[in-house]
């Protein structure tokens, strides 16, 4: 009987540690991904977003015309087919939203 303690014990210490040290790497990678998404992308309120009337999401614009044009099939935006949002000419350094839009969009080329 008091073999049978210490040995619960163990066990139940080494399996919390196993899922501790399985667990660590995950989150610090989410931590990391969340936080280096959030300060990529370019915020409408940013000066040079807000002068061309940039929209995170295109169906919000009132100054839109084509309700094709996004982000996505501008010739200026070079992110990957599929993705949420990819890089754009004008916002150096910044990511724009595939699904956004703003007054300097024009048709990519086929
Ligand atoms: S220039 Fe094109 S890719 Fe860049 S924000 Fe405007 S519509 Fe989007």
């Amino acid at each position: 009987m008091a073999h049978h303690v210490p040995d619960n014990s163990r066990r139940r210490f080494i399996k919390l540690t196993a899922v501790g040290l399985a667990a660590a790497p995950f989150a610090n990678a989410l931590l990391s991904g969340g936080t280096a998404r959030a300060a990529d992308l370019i915020s409408e309120t940013d000066p040079t977003a807000s002068s061309l009337a940039y929209v995170a999401d295109a169906a919000k614009s009132d100054k839109r015309k084509d309700a094709t044009a996004l982000c996505s099939n501008c010739g200026l935006y070079t992110g990957k087919a599929g993705d949420a949002s990819g890089p754009c000419a004008i916002f150096q350094g910044k990511l724009v939203a595939a699904n956004g839009w703003c007054t300097a969009w024009t048709k990519k080329a086929a």
